[in-house]
């Protein structure tokens, strides 16, 4: 089997306006920008989106989007579409973060039609799941994962699900600090694993890259990327300055 190469995402959330994003970016790609050992993706606000991909012409430095409405265009006041985002050259694509679930309310019907509107248009989806403290605390984080795994990949093919990254980001890590330990993170991720087979079968669950996200920063990744099922993070925090990010590349490498 041909070992997964890592993946370091940045989420940026809503940080950065294009200038703060161009300079940050002009640091990565100085230190990192012909690393062929990991990909790498920073995932803008969409209004620095376009200079920010501008700045990294030329690199190994990928363009996502944070969000994205499954229609190509129309009468969807403050979206913006799959077709916009190939057009100024997005790759990748964050699909159900869970501050999108909590806070606009998205459900799983909603974002598997955004998943299959990205794969359409090429674009690469970064597919978010994960569990609420509650749930953890419930006993419900693998019936959570499940429905929203099954829920968000619903209808995607198995040439198409080769090219889905699933980020594995239990909400009660999300910008708090608080880190799963390596263990229960990698008994989720080798529980998605182990859908992913059922789904689409041995071949494509073994090129699929799970990410873990949840205040993961240098300190802490080492120990959690070398776990079998964690392909990489997606970063929030630690995305936000060229030094800490450079370093999750590192780790990853
Ligand atoms: C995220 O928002 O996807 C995330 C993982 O954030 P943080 O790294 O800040 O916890």
């Amino acid at each position: 089997m041909i070992p997964r190469k890592k993946l370091i995402a940045g989420n940026w959330k809503m940080n950065k306006t294009p200038a703060d994003g161009v300079a940050l970016v002009k640091e990565i790609v100085a230190a990192a920008g012909k690393n062929n050992d990991v990909d790498m993706v920073v995932c803008p606000p969409f209004v620095a989106i376009e200079s920010v991909g501008k700045a990294l012409e030329g690199s190994n430095v990928k363009l996502g989007a944070q969000n994205m409405h499954p229609e190509a265009s129309g009468a969807f006041t403050g979206e913006v579409s799959a077709p916009m985002l190939r057009a100024v050259f997005a790759t990748h694509v964050i699909l159900g973060h869970s501050e999108r679930r909590a806070y606009f309310a998205e459900t799983d019907a909603f974002i598997n039609k955004k998943v299959l509107a990205a794969l359409k248009n090429q674009l690469k989806p970064i597919l978010c799941v994960g569990e609420t403290l509650a749930e953890r605390e419930a006993g419900s984080t693998l019936k959570v994962v499940q429905t929203q795994l099954e829920g968000g990949l619903e209808g995607v093919s198995k040439e198409q699900a080769a090219t889905v990254v699933i980020a594995y980001e239990p909400v009660w890590a999300i910008g708090t600090g608080k880190v799963a330990t390596t263990d229960q993170a990698q008994e989720v991720h080798a529980f998605i694993r182990g859908l992913l087979v059922k789904l689409f079968g041995d071949a494509i669950a073994a090129k699929v890259r799970i990410l873990y996200g949840g205040s993961m920063k240098p300190s802490n990744a080492p120990e959690l990327l070398a776990q079998k099922d964690i392909d990489g993070g997606l970063i929030g925090g630690a995305a936000l300055e060229a030094r800490s990010f450079l370093e999750l590349i590192n780790a990853a490498a």
